[in-house]
């Protein structure tokens, strides 16, 4: 497989393009507001023509949705459309209906790991699709990923994605609080991490954050924007379902949204916190 085109040229898209491009593959990329990448292709329809693997990862299903109205009838079969993006298995069906009555495939294919995972091709992948699809994807996606999981049918790698993800905003959550209260008792931030390498709290997520948090540097690796839509969309998969941490996590991102923190790196919440304790002074 040699003509690639990402669809979705933001944190990840960007660093998963440039990776194949370094690796000599032919590659288009394509992004609602223009890049200034060599391999930039401002026509969508053009971007996808004859690809054998349209990769997809934007922010949300309605951002999938809409691109898809443009791409679909551009399809033939012998392509496979891999769709990347964080949405619901309940989305993830859709889609793929409508990618398969063109004739191509469709191979459910979110990941975890953020911009440094993306950049150092350390991605994992989690692959919704029959064997067969995910064999012929797996050369290239191995160039972007340190491992990639076969979860099941279409829509099984989405659920577990969100589940994934539910777990690693709550521990965000659990280490900002804690730090927080560290923090409000005049312990230095060099002493809590002392304290928390040597204890069972510490973790791949602790680990990776860190630094961010000692600096108080938001810059994104994984939006809060997008964390607060995986909530919604892991609440709107749970259905039934009572996950009452999950529920009071999701007020509080839109408190999050609200305050302007979008933009930023999930773990910019702790800045909510922060000023919690301010205004109790
Ligand atoms: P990002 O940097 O915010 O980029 C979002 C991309 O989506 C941009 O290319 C943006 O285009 C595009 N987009 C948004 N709305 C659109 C629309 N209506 N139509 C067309 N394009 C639209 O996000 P990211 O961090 O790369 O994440 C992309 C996806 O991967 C998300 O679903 C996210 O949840 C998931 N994910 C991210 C990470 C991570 O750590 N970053 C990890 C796992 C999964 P513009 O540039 O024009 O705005």
């Amino acid at each position: 497989m040699q003509r690639i085109t990402v669809v979705g040229l933001g944190i990840i898209g960007s660093a998963w393009a440039q990776n194949l491009h370094a690796d000599g593959l032919t590659v288009r990329g394509w992004n609602r507001s223009p890049k200034d990448y060599p391999f930039y292709e401002a026509d969508l329809a053009k971007a996808v023509t004859d690809a054998e693997l349209i990769i997809i990862v934007v922010a949300d299903p309605p951002a999938v949705e809409s691109l898809l109205d443009v791409i679909v009838p551009h399809l033939k079969p012998g392509q496979i459309v891999a769709q990347s993006s964080t949405i619901s298995a309940h989305w993830t069906k859709i889609f793929a209906q409508r990618v398969e009555a063109s004739g191509a495939e469709f191979l459910e294919a979110p990941f975890t790991g953020s911009k440094p995972a993306a950049e150092a091709r350390q991605t994992v992948f989690y692959l919704g699709g029959t064997t067969e699809l995910v064999q012929k994807a797996r050369p290239v996606l191995a160039r972007l990923s340190a491992h990639i999981l076969h979860i099941g049918a279409v829509g099984a790698a989405s659920s577990l994605k969100l589940a994934m993800n539910l777990n690693l905003a709550l521990m965000a959550e659990a280490l900002s609080e804690s730090l927080s209260l560290a923090r409000a008792e005049g312990i230095p931030d060099e002493k809590f991490f002392d304290a928390l390498h040597l204890n069972v709290g510490r973790s791949g997520l602790s680990d990776l954050k860190e630094p961010k948090f000692r600096a108080k540097d938001f810059a994104p690796q994984f939006s809060l924007k997008h964390m607060n839509k995986d909530l919604r969309l892991a609440l709107e998969t749970a259905g039934g379902l009572d996950l009452p941490t999950a529920k009071a996590l999701k007020s509080f991102y839109d408190n999050g949204i609200v305050a302007g923190l979008g933009d930023e790196d999930f773990t910019g919440m702790i800045r909510l916190l922060a000023d919690s304790h301010k205004s109790e002074k």
